[in-house]
């Protein structure tokens, strides 16, 4: 595994200390087989912090810093790694408990600054200091790991060996890795991973990633075993709490697309489908045909932009759109039976709302969007809001008219 090193403080690269953490982590890493290629020197500067850490990043899969984690304002790396990877500092109330006990030992009030070590960079992992009140910080992400210890020499030490060290052995670095992907739709990430369980404790080797998009949100699975079978039955006992948990959420995996899962649930059924748009002016069917072999399934759609198509191609009653809008469940349920009965379908997905960035109200503000369904059993519409991004909001309300079709077809309550 390539390794950085990158030692932090303007009286090391002014020579007047000498920098004997880089050389003792060197060694315990080169003995522990890890390839220390780059080892890195930066004053307390956040501009060359940051760009320090970012080219760290892009050679090397494992950094370590020492340095800068003090209370004092040019103890600064914490504000460098959250600049980096975009993450919050959480205030950790514990950490701070354990601060002030550690004056407290000593006789001594803590200062207000040391406050200042209670934060961390979100979603990092914490290796305590026996001997100091910074603790060392580790943020594991897409394949690398990224390690800040305090500068003092002994302190430096000890979290290396008592901590450090111990997490490198259990990387297992040179395992068998199996990834596995599951595609969810029609949920946020965090319904998503409350549903998961926040807290939930996943077997050592076993991570789990969530990917979201404006199609909906990914979980990527991988697993790390001594060999294959590991890695697949330690990935696999985890897609199946995904499947337990969330399973209703989850169309496909790998490579399958919602419009494809799509096309295949209505060859299956023996089924045509066809498609009324509003706002989304041919996104949807644009969608549906980008499957090849749509033709077995896809009927084709209206473009029904104006009032006057909406009436005149669709039957949407005149007083459906005085007293409602175009914009509302009436109209949308009205869209999908015209269009279903026009174009001789099996089901209807009708998409009327609000784009923006203009054009919202009080009642419907931008984003507002009702997506309707017409089938030979059931005719209905499920109100949305899609966000006031007229772009984004136009691709979750095509995905979201597929999303509502599956679970029509699979009887997904
Ligand atoms: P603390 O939380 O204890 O304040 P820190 O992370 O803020 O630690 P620094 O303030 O950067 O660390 O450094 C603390 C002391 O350790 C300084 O006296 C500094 O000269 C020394 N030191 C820092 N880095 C190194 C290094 N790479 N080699 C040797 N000594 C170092
Ligand atoms: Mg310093």
């Amino acid at each position: 595994m390539i390794t950085e090193i990158i030692t932090i403080g303007d009286e090391l690269i002014t020579g007047h200390t000498v920098d004997t953490n880089a050389a003792l982590i060197a060694r315990y890493l080169t003995d522990l087989g890890f390839s220390v290629r780059y080892r890195t020197s930066v004053g307390d500067s956040l501009e060359t912090m940051e760009e320090a850490f970012r080219l760290a990043l892009k050679r090397a899969r494992l950094v370590i810093t020492t340095g800068g984690l003090g209370p004092t304002d040019d103890d600064i790396t914490r504000k460098a790694i959250v600049r980096l990877f975009r993450r919050n500092l959480i205030f950790h109330q514990d950490l701070l408990d354990d601060i002030r006990a550690r004056f407290k030992r000593r006789g001594i009030e803590m200062p207000a600054i040391n406050q200042n070590q209670a934060l961390v960079p979100q979603g990092a992992s914490l290796f305590p200091n026996k001997y100091g009140s910074a603790v060392g910080i580790c943020i594991a992400e897409e394949g690398r790991i990224f390690i800040s210890l305090p500068g003092v020499p002994n302190e430096a030490e000890q979290i290396l060996v008592d901590e450090v060290i111990p997490y490198l052995r259990g990387l297992q670095v040179n395992k068998v890795v199996k990834t596995i992907k599951l595609r969810t739709t029609g949920i946020f990430e965090s319904k998503l991973a409350e549903l998961i369980g926040h807290e939930m404790k996943l077997e050592s080797g076993v991570k789990l990633a969530y990917l979201p998009s404006y199609g909906g949100v990914d979980l990527r699975v991988m697993a790390t075993g001594e060999d294959r079978q590991e890695a697949t039955d330690k990935a696999q006992r985890l897609v199946r709490h995904l499947e337990e948990s969330c399973g209703r959420y989850i169309y496909g995996r790998e490579d399958d697309t919602l419009e494809g899962v799509i096309g295949q649930l209505l060859i299956d059924n023996d089924k045509t489908l066809a498609v009324a748009e509003s706002c989304t002016g041919g996104k949807l069917g644009e969608l549906i045909t980008s499957v090849s072999g749509a033709s077995g399934y896809f009927l084709g759609g209206i473009i029904a932009y104006a009032n006057e198509v909406k009436e005149k191609q669709l039957g949407v009653e005149n007083e459906i759109l005085e007293k409602h809008g175009a914009v509302s469940e009436p109209c949308a349920v009205a869209m999908a039976v015209g269009c279903r009965g026009l174009l001789n379908a099996d089901y209807a997905l009708s998409i009327t709302g609000v784009a923006g960035p203009s054009g919202g109200t009080e009642e419907k503000p931008v984003g507002t969007t009702f997506i309707g369904l017409a089938s030979a059993h059931a005719s209905y519409a499920r109100k949305f809001d899609f966000g006031a991004r007229r772009d984004s909001g136009r691709a979750r309300a095509t995905y979201a008219a597929l999303e509502m079709l599956r679970r029509e077809i699979l009887d997904i309550k």
